[in-house]
């Protein structure tokens, strides 16, 4: 079948008559377009009038391996030939979906060498979910069922994640906070310090953590879970002091420790997963995104040798998807994993670009009049808007100042995203420094319109 073509603006016509988009305000397209994107080479996407833009947000913190892999196309054409589709439901297993999970193994850090198949990483949350309660009700321990997330931590959007996740919009939205879940303060020391030095406030957030758990008695917590680096959330990386406390506390109280790597796994902060960057040993890990760099819906959670032994005495596991170990999303993983170590993508992030994109960041970004903090860990960065470099005094919420950058930056020809006041960004791990050079350029363009729309000069 020949790709549909259309204009540009029946396109966007279409598209606001028939499709709500997530995480938008319908509102917003009565007086804007959607960008329509229609086709994408490396770490550039076009849209449908052939403007070439720098996708820093690798789309949804997801595209690893840049866009356009010949390996990953070949792949899933093979496995469509092969064996399109089957399911892993009872006694059944594919040759993909075995390979995989032998793969990802390897991988994985410890003894985290089990895995269960889902579509997207709210399902490998909601997945966590079951998984973990069901644990504790077969270790005679069935009060153990309260999590414990963060505020602003994000686990995706089923209602069981909302509820795991930190976001307030979320909750409110159709009374999506369920019982049994609880929040704790995120480590962010430049907005939540105050006058403590950032290590010091690193083990005091961690300390919410043993607070909340003493409140609420260790005999009915289940797990605690947490990103590596908080994406969605304004991508707020911890101090160093942080992980060693968090991870001593769940010893201590025997609360297992779930570390989210939706985001930070396969190499967005140089290393396979994020637990790694920051020595954390998790019980359980959900995954998903850079394990199939977004070619195919894949995701997955590792959990550990403990947990198997204790599923294995707890009679039939009564959870699972259609689309679980999906044949052809485990046959493009697989091409995609290998293309990351034959490409030494991760070493190369660890060793040269994210070196690079940090230094520029701190050399040039950090000095313009409306940035007070740059943060983040590997390809992940957070730009803080402020009005007061001094005071940290943010900008009036209605100012929109985020959004202003944003719409700038996408004038100019780059992808980022706004976070509350933030810019965020997550480039493919295949960028190069001409084009980390590209995306500071236009985003320091974008940050001086930002200023003169506020009259600010
Ligand atoms: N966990 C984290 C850390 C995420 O960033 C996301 C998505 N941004 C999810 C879970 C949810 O994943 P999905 O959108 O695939 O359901």
């Amino acid at each position: 079948m020949p790709s549909i073509t259309r204009n540009t603006k029946d396109w966007q016509a279409i598209d606001v008559a028939h499709h709500l988009h997530p995480f938008t305000d319908p509102k917003y397209f009565d007086s804007k377009a959607p960008l329509v994107v229609t086709r994408a080479q490396g770490s550039h996407v076009w849209d449908s009038d052939g403007r070439k833009i720098l996708d820093g947000m690798a789309g949804l913190w997801c595209v690893n391996v840049g866009y356009g892999r010949q390996e990953l196309i070949d792949a899933s054409h093979r496995q469509m030939q092969e064996l399109a589709y089957y399911n892993v439901f009872f006694q059944s297993a594919t040759p993909p979906q075995i390979e995989l999970s032998r793969v990802l193994a390897e991988l994985t850090p410890g003894d985290l060498n089990h895995f269960f198949f889902t579509n997207s990483g709210s399902e490998a949350n909601d997945t966590v979910i079951r998984m973990v309660r069901h644990f504790w009700e077969v270790e005679g321990k069935p009060e153990k069922h309260i999590f414990i997330g963060r505020t602003l931590g994000y686990h995706g959007s089923t209602v069981a994640a909302t509820s795991l996740g930190g976001m307030q919009n979320m909750h409110d939205m159709g009374k999506s906070l369920l019982p049994g879940f609880e929040h704790v303060m995120h480590p962010h020391w430049y907005a939540l310090g105050g006058d403590l030095g950032e290590e010091e406030f690193g083990v005091k957030a961690a300390q919410a953590l043993e607070d909340k758990i003493l409140e609420l008695g260790a005999g009915n917590i289940a797990a605690f879970v947490a990103e590596p680096v908080q994406g969605a959330g304004g991508v707020i990386d911890p101090p160093k002091t942080y992980w060693p406390e968090i991870q001593r506390i769940c010893r201590k109280y025997d609360i297992l420790l779930v570390a989210d790597e939706v985001i930070c796994g396969f190499g967005r902060l140089g290393h396979w997963f994020g637990s790694e960057a920051y020595g954390i040993e998790p019980d359980l890990m959900p995954m998903a995104k850079g394990l199939s760099s977004g070619y195919l819906p894949i995701a997955a959670v590792a959990y550990s040798a403990r947990m198997h032994k204790t599923l294995q005495r707890g009679g039939v596991f009564s959870h699972g998807y259609t689309y679980s170990g999906h044949p052809v999303s485990c046959a493009v993983a697989l091409a995609n994993i290998q293309l990351i170590k034959d490409e030494g993508l991760i070493e190369k992030v660890h060793n040269e670009t994210a070196p690079y994109f940090r230094q520029r960041l701190e050399d040039v970004v950090a000095e313009h009049r409306l940035v007070g903090e740059v943060r983040g860990a590997g390809l992940l960065a957070g730009v803080q808007l402020v009005k007061d470099k001094q005071t940290r005094a943010l900008f009036n919420a209605d100012q929109n100042v985020a959004m202003k950058c944003r719409d700038h930056c996408l004038d100019g020809g780059l992808i980022m995203r706004a976070v509350g006041q933030s810019m965020v960004a997550s480039p493919p791990l295949i960028i190069t420094k001409d084009e980390i050079d590209e995306l500071i350029a236009i985003l320091l363009e974008s940050l001086d319109r930002t200023a003169a729309d506020l009259g600010i000069v």
